[in-house]
């Protein structure tokens, strides 16, 4: 496969060009992760926090399923502590989004808001970002009704009836957060059959404020200051219906975020990035880790083990330049 390296013009800026060896993208689990890792090994590593700091987890009201937290853990919480246990051992957070990169030579020039950076390897966890329906009226009324994030915008439905949308984990448990606030909670599947886990499932069923729509599309959000209506098709029977509702959660999945790497790395369809079992990309020095580059577990334990893997990897790759270059001195001094 070809991939375009094109070199990014930096001679008509003024901004400085700081030299790191190890320059971190995303402050999820998977960053947060790398950071500690890069930075136990004497690294120096710079983490960019990117748009979202601490990513989707971050939004997370609670994690009951990272090890060590037997009564679990708010997101926030939990990427407060990664942060604080990387800092504690050397690893710098910038506040600084990447916007574009050249992988073309090492070392790799990542351009952000404030600054170009001069990275001798590259670990790419800038995570994923929630899917859309794509509906008329989903646009318009979002933060007006239609939301991707119950920890957000669940407080603003108190005593109202709202529709969740989905039946992966995303939708049950933040349906279940939801009921919190709601009078009642309507998950809409297009499928009568939830692709959640069990425990999830279990509570969902049992929750008497949560109820279901099987085999049902929403087609259209209607209202125009606030979210009034859906329209809604029965897949099995092709039926329409007008449901009046105050708001729509709608969690169908996430698109990894990796447009600034495309043509420059390889993906895979959907925009993963890929990478081997050594969390290499296809640019030797780039490693990718967390959801940018995991369609199937997307879970805070995998997404901080892959990081690990990548900071150490990374570490590994520099160790074996280092050695190459003493080589070609030596080989340079006897010729
Ligand atoms: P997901 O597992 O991909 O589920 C997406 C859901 O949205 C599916 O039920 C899918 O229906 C439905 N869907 C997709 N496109 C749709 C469309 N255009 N219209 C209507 N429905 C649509 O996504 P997720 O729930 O965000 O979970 C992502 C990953 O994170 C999973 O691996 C999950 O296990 C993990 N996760 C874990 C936890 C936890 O362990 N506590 C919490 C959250 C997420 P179909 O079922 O018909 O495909």
């Amino acid at each position: 496969m070809n991939f375009n390296l094109t070199n990014f013009s930096t001679a008509a800026t003024n901004q400085d060009e700081t030299h790191v060896k190890v320059l971190i993208l995303g402050t999820g689990p998977a960053g947060l992760s790398a950071a500690l890792y890069a930075a136990r090994a004497e690294l120096e590593p710079v983490v960019l926090a990117g748009m979202e700091h601490g990513g989707q987890v971050s939004l997370t009201y609670a994690v009951e399923n990272y090890p060590g937290f037997p009564e679990g853990v708010g997101g926030t919480k939990l990427v407060e502590l990664f942060q604080k246990q990387a800092e504690r051992f050397g690893a710098t957070l910038e506040y600084d989004t990447a916007t574009e990169v050249d992988l073309s030579n090492r070392p790799f020039r990542v351009r952000t808001y404030n600054k170009i950076y001069l990275a001798d390897t590259l670990i790419i966890s800038t995570g994923a970002t929630p899917r859309h329906l794509d509906i008329p009226g989903e646009k318009e009324l979002t933060g007006r009704g239609v939301s991707y994030c119950a920890t957000c915008d669940g407080w603003f439905f108190k005593d109202k009836d709202v529709f969740v949308v989905g039946g992966g984990d995303s939708a049950v448990e933040e349906g279940l957060f939801l009921t919190r606030f709601a009078r009642s909670v309507t998950i809409v599947h297009r499928r009568d059959e939830l692709r959640a886990g069990a425990v999830l499932q279990k509570r969902a069923m049992e929750n008497p404020k949560i109820h279901f729509l099987w085999n049902m599309v929403l087609t259209k959000i209607n209202g125009t200051e606030a979210v009034k209506s859906v329209q809604a098709r029965n897949i099995q029977t092709g039926e329409e219906s007008q449901l009046p509702i105050d708001g729509v959660f709608i969690f169908i999945g996430h698109t990894p975020n990796t447009e600034i790497f495309d043509g420059k790395l390889e993906m895979e369809e959907g925009g993963y990035l890929v990478t081997d079992k050594l969390m290499r990309t296809s640019v030797p020095g780039v490693f990718a880790a967390g959801e940018a580059a995991d369609p199937h577990y997307r879970q805070v334990v995998t997404s901080a083990g892959m990081g690990a893997a990548a900071a150490i990897q990374a570490n590994h790759f520099l160790d074996e330049v280092a050695e190459e270059e003493v080589k070609d001195e030596l080989e340079a001094a006897h010729s």
